[in-house]
């Protein structure tokens, strides 16, 4: 055999998994299609005090936040929350992936990047999985696979566990130049600013994340860019996204609930 388990995905998922097995001696290989951690960045950086007490990496908080304004298309709004009662940490991603993923490489995780699984055939007492990198395709024997490759998760699809009762977009650009308050996040609603959903933005040090958050069935032929042009640039709020400087823009899909099966097999 070659591992207990083969772990695939490298994000935060799969490396906080890999570490938890690896402390109780569980020999996991862990594979990770991109040849860095962390990249590419599709995140808010937003993390919840209780997800990071269980890695323990407030080093790679940018800043906290302690409460939000929320905006209603009617221009009204209401805040909430207490500056004594943190609620979310935001992160560097980069950062804190790629520290997830050391933490489970200092317990004993052997990590392969550049390397994506292409087959994986169930047998009696252990599971035959193909990968392949640079070098070319080898067969690993494993007693588990684990899937913690992210949204469009290939073992998910392989394994036929099924769809998550949702798929959300998030679209989000890094900007400097916006009005916020410190320890305070923004969101907007509305039909034509976040059908469905909300959105948002966060502090960030010295930049701002402004985020689109929808589901794919509310947006109608709208894309989530022209969501977000009409948050900034036609919409009640407008005037405070005048002054933006765009640093980064990107999009990917947010799966949510949680799916009827998990497991098969074993
Ligand atoms: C705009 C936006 C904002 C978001 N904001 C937040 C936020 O504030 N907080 C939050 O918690 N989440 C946020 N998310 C969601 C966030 O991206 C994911 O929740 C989080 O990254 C999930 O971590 P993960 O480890 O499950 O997956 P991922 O971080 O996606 O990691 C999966 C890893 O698997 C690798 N992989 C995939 N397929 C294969 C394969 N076949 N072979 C080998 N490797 C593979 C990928 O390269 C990747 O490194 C946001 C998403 C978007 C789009």
């Amino acid at each position: 055999m070659d591992s207990d388990v083969l772990i695939v995905g490298a994000g935060p998922v799969g490396g906080y998994l890999g570490k938890c097995l690896a402390e109780q001696g569980i020999h996991v290989i862990q594979i990770e299609e991109h040849l860095e951690i962390g990249r590419p960045f599709q995140c808010a950086g937003l993390v919840t005090p209780s997800a990071m007490d269980k890695v323990g990496l407030h080093d790679t908080t940018l800043t906290d936040v302690w409460g939000a304004r929320m905006h209603a298309p009617n221009g009204s709004s209401i805040e909430i929350g207490n500056p004594s009662q943190i609620r979310e940490h935001v992160v560097c991603r980069k950062r804190f992936d790629e520290a997830v993923v050391r933490q489970a490489i200092n317990a004993g995780v052997e990590l392969k990047l550049g390397t994506q699984i292409t087959d994986a055939v169930l047998n009696d007492d252990h599971i035959a999985v193909t990968i392949r990198d640079e070098a070319g395709e080898q067969t690993l024997r494993t007693r588990l696979l684990c899937g913690a490759d992210g949204a469009h998760s290939w073992v998910r699809s392989h394994a036929r566990l099924g769809r998550p009762p949702e798929t959300m977009i998030g679209f989000q650009v890094e900007a400097i130049g916006y009005p916020g308050l410190d320890g305070i996040l923004d969101m907007y609603t509305g039909f034509n600013i976040a059908p469905g959903l909300f959105s948002w933005v966060i502090p960030n040090g010295d930049t701002h994340r402004i985020g689109i958050w929808v589901r794919s069935r509310d947006v109608d032929e709208r894309s989530c860019e022209m969501l977000y042009d009409y948050l900034t640039k036609s919409s009640m709020f407008s005037e405070r996204f005048s002054d933006i400087q765009e640093v980064a823009r990107y999009c990917g899909p947010v799966p949510a609930g949680v799916l009827k099966r998990t497991t098969r097999e074993r």
